[in-house]
């Protein structure tokens, strides 16, 4: 299977192969048609699947063209600063000839220049959790009442790290419509729990 076949752009393609990307992995070759399609998932897959790029480049292909800047319309929720700061790197390597607009937002970085950055809507959001709730709940100045997508990216720490509580504040703030993505390395009991509170009739996908 060739990455056009998945029906993404010949941007994101073209740069999927300067990165040496030829062929979508496993994960990548599931996800991406049904991410296109607007359906909940709900993945069990490990680092180093390709599940980043999974879940970026249908984003990037759904939003990358609406160049209406009003509102932001993909939230990503990773557990730590290091995995979130990856995910914008990935972000920024797939979108060199594409011009989607991301906003990486974590803390032990200044909170002015990312109030700054989100008031200009980029269209993805990538962070960790606790700073978006600041954010929710301090300055107002992030705004995610408009989301389409909202991604849990390994799923299983952000619960082991006791973010239950900001997961749950992301979860009412955000639209009840939505579409939702949720990746775990492990599908256990408060995976699964904060998958019937997140997700809305998912397909499941086991790679
Ligand atoms: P991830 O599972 O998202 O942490 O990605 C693991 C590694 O796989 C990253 O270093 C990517 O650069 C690489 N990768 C992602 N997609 C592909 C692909 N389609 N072909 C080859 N490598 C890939």
């Amino acid at each position: 299977i060739e990455f056009h076949e998945l029906k993404l752009n010949k941007a994101l393609v073209l740069a999927c192969h300067d990165q040496g990307y030829l062929h979508p992995t496993n994960v990548q070759a599931k996800i991406i048609p049904i991410i296109l399609k607007g359906n909940d998932v709900l993945a069990s897959s490990c680092t180093g699947s390709g599940k980043t790029a999974a879940f970026l480049l249908p984003i990037m292909q759904r939003f990358g063209n609406l160049k209406s800047q009003q509102y932001s319309k993909a939230l990503i929720i990773l557990p730590t600063r290091e995995l979130a700061l990856q995910c914008f790197e990935m972000f920024e390597k797939l979108n060199k000839y594409a011009n989607c607009t991301a906003a990486l937002v974590i803390g032990a970085v200044p909170i002015q220049q990312q109030e700054v950055e989100l008031r200009k809507y980029p269209d993805i959001i990538i962070g960790t959790p606790g700073r978006i709730v600041d954010l929710l709940t301090n300055s107002s100045s992030i705004e995610i009442q408009n989301i389409e997508i909202l991604v849990f990216d390994e799923a299983d720490r952000l619960m082991e790290m006791g973010f239950e509580n900001e997961i749950k504040q992301i979860l009412l703030a955000s639209p009840k419509d939505r579409q939702t993505v949720l990746i775990s390395a492990t599908l256990n009991a408060t995976v699964k729990q904060l998958s019937l509170l997140a997700l809305n009739n998912p397909t499941k996908i086991n790679v």
